[in-house]
């Protein structure tokens, strides 16, 4: 075991604070990453606040982790001391179920290991990014292409594949109508990625506030969803409607939108049930989807698509001991768009 400082919640009720954990040696197919950036995503405050239920203490958050191999263990293949990598969601799963098999394994059906907040394959909790090294097993490490800086493909790790997925999945791309619902962490990385794929990008956000930037990141239309003409201006435009918003949202209204068999695609996760009358689906043959996170192999897509069209996060760079001061702006909705941590002040 190596001993390496981290920032933890020691208890839901507890701000974070600087302490030291203990990472394992690297095993024969494991990577040791120094950590230099670490993206703040808004579950990282969902769990360490217990506001998605029980959760194991201390924790250390951080999913969206960019950082260089410092050393290998003798059976690893693909990546050499140096190398720039990444870290997203998941640092294992079961490897033999058919959605593992199919590189889905974010819908592993025997539950995969999260990044932090799980319990790893050595029965140790595992922590996450907020640390100054991570070990991973390299079949659940991504390269960062050299295009990228590593603090602006931190949070490519989450919220970029979050979107990528299923911006991929339903078909964004020339000659389709993509709306983003919500101008976040999440949406903005919608946007760009939408755009370099082709597609018209409208964004759908509850207020004009942000729309100078919704254009500069790459939207061709920008509508507030709090003026009730929106939605009738907009009624049957789009083929593909993802949603990022973690509020409980009138999706009948939404799905209204969409054109015949378009599809409503959320990614976020509100914690209230919803309530919806099916003939909104049933009348134009609509979808309704979910989706969540991508699997390994799609992520490195990810990244080499992102690298290839220049799109990183727009980021804030802070200290650790900004970090809770930075929750209370992400809960606020005051960070355009991504707090990332530099490690080297843990
Ligand atoms: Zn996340
Ligand atoms: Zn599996």
């Amino acid at each position: 075991m190596t001993t390496v400082a981290a920032y933890a919640a020691p208890s839901a009720k507890a701000p974070l604070e600087r302490t030291t954990i203990e990472r394992r040696e690297p095993g024969e197919f494991d990577v040791l990453i120094d950590i230099k950036f670490a993206g703040i995503c808004h579950s990282d405050i969902h769990q360490a606040r217990e506001g998605w239920g029980e959760a194991i203490f201390p924790m250390v958050p951080g999913h969206e982790i960019a950082g260089v191999v410092a050393a290998v263990g003798s059976g690893v293949t693909r990546f050499a001391v140096g190398d720039r990598v990444g870290v997203g969601c998941m640092v294992d799963s079961c490897r033999e179920c058919e959605n593992c098999k199919a590189g889905q394994e974010q819908y592993c059906i025997k539950g995969n290991v999260p990044t932090y907040n799980g319990i790893g394959t050595d029965g140790r909790p595992t922590y996450g990014g907020y640390a100054q090294t991570v070990v991973v097993d390299e079949n659940y490490v991504v390269r960062i292409p050299d295009a990228l800086p590593l603090d602006v493909a931190a949070p490519l790790l989450c919220a970029g594949i979050t979107l990528y997925s299923p911006l991929k999945r339903f078909g964004a791309g020339p000659g389709k109508k993509v709306a983003v619902v919500g101008l976040g962490g999440l949406g903005h990385m919608g946007v760009k990625i939408a755009h370099a794929l082709g597609a018209e990008v409208t964004v759908l956000s509850q207020s004009l506030r942000k729309k100078d930037d919704g254009l500069k990141l790459g939207a061709d239309h920008y509508y507030a969803t709090s003026d009730p003409k929106t939605f009738e201006e907009l009624a049957g435009t789009f083929d593909l409607i993802v949603s990022t918003v973690s509020a409980p949202l009138d999706f009948g209204a939404y799905l209204s939108l969409l054109k015949t068999e378009g599809t409503l695609a959320n990614v976020g996760a509100p914690e209230e049930p919803i309530s919806l009358n099916l003939f909104s689906l049933i009348g134009g043959g609509k979808t309704l989807a979910g989706s969540m996170i991508g699997g390994i192999a799609e992520t490195q897509e990810m990244l080499d698509f992102c690298a290839e069209h220049g799109l990183g996060a727009q980021i804030e760079v802070i200290r650790a001991d900004q970090i809770n001061e930075a929750y209370e702006r992400v809960l606020a909705s005051d960070v355009r768009y991504r707090f990332v941590i530099d490690t080297a002040t843990i």
